[in-house]
């Protein structure tokens, strides 16, 4: 804010919830730019009615919140913050496959209960970690950091992608189809993006294929995941847990995960530490600064905008 406060007017929402889709175009009424929240949806039908925005700065680097080709037609330039906050969200992802794996949540919740009744060797055994296979679908920034974070714990790593990635091929990880990741795998990772392919990647079927042990981690976004199947999966135990840090639809959380023991619930917590949350301040803070001075972003998601309009 104190970097775009030195070149611009900035309007800023206090208020610890998104404002609605009227307030913000209202707020957009004349404005240059926006540094744009994943609640804010930046639809087809909404970008229609903008009328002065350049740029859309959005403050995250899954950008399925803004309908980007309508931005392109639009001349509007959009940019996201790559980067910044993968080990953050490699962290996070690694938190809540130990929280499911080791029934962490499942423990507070039995202490703060007063039910422990002291140690006895069958007491709430979870899955060991060390030495098990992880899977990672989205072999990205954040999947590489998961994959990091798996080579320490003496993990086998497979993966899933569009393409090989040498990163991930020199921690010793194995690019393998989408069903053989899903068989072989003890804990599977979901670190794609939010796109029309993978929308509904994780339905009844693959969910099918996993072993009855596998623990489900999602730190993507909710729409990869089929909510309904993992439900009822989760309460047929066809596998042993979840971790889930995003949801379908956000804020809204599908009250039936409440009455399961089996899967860990974050509220998208992936980003959330203070340095990472400093840095895409700065990032999304620069992105917007750079296309209103008629520069390039550090982070662009549509090129294509500049480039026309340097023709
Ligand atoms: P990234 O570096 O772009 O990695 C995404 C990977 O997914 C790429 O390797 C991409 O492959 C692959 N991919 C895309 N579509 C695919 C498909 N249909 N099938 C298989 N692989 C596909 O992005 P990132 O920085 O790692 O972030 C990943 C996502 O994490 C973000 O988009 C966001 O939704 C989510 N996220 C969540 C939080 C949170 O708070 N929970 C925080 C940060 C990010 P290509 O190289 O072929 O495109």
């Amino acid at each position: 804010m104190v970097l775009l406060r030195e070149y611009f007017r900035v309007d800023v929402n206090k208020e610890e919830r998104d404002i609605t889709q009227r307030e913000l175009l209202e707020k957009l009424d004349g404005a240059f730019g926006v540094v744009a929240m994943l609640g804010n949806k930046f639809d087809r039908g909404f970008i229609s009615k903008l009328k002065t925005v350049r740029v859309i700065s959005d403050f995250a680097v899954g950008y399925n919140n803004v309908d980007v080709k309508a931005a392109t037609e639009k001349g509007i330039v959009v940019t996201n913050t790559p980067g910044v906050l993968t080990d953050a969200t490699a962290d996070m992802a690694f938190g809540l496959l130990l929280a499911a794996a080791r029934r962490i949540a499942e423990g507070d919740r039995l202490v703060r209960a007063g039910e422990f009744k002291g140690w006895t060797p069958l007491m709430m055994l979870g899955h060991e970690v060390s030495g098990k296979t992880i899977g990672i679908i989205g072999a990205g920034r954040i999947g590489t950091g998961v994959a990091t974070r798996a080579k320490g714990f003496g993990m086998k790593i497979v993966y899933y992608s569009r393409r090989e990635n040498p990163d991930l091929d020199s921690l010793g990880a194995s690019l393998v189809t989408l069903e053989e990741l899903l068989r072989e795998s003890d804990f599977v990772s979901l670190n794609v993006p939010l796109n029309s392919e993978t929308r509904g990647m994780i339905g009844r079927r693959e969910i099918g294929l996993m072993k009855k042990s596998c623990i489900l981690i999602n730190t993507a976004r909710g729409e990869v995941i089929d909510e309904r199947a993992l439900i009822s999966a989760l309460k047929k135990t066809k596998i042993a847990g979840a971790g889930l840090d995003v949801y379908v639809d956000e804020p809204k959380v599908n009250r039936e995960f409440f009455r399961l023991d089996n899967v860990v619930l974050a509220p998208h917590l992936g980003s959330a530490t203070l340095e990472t949350r400093a840095r895409m301040s700065e990032l999304s803070a620069l992105n917007a600064i750079a296309v209103l001075k008629g520069e390039r972003p550090p982070a662009i998601v549509n090129p294509e905008v500049l480039e026309k309009s340097e023709v």
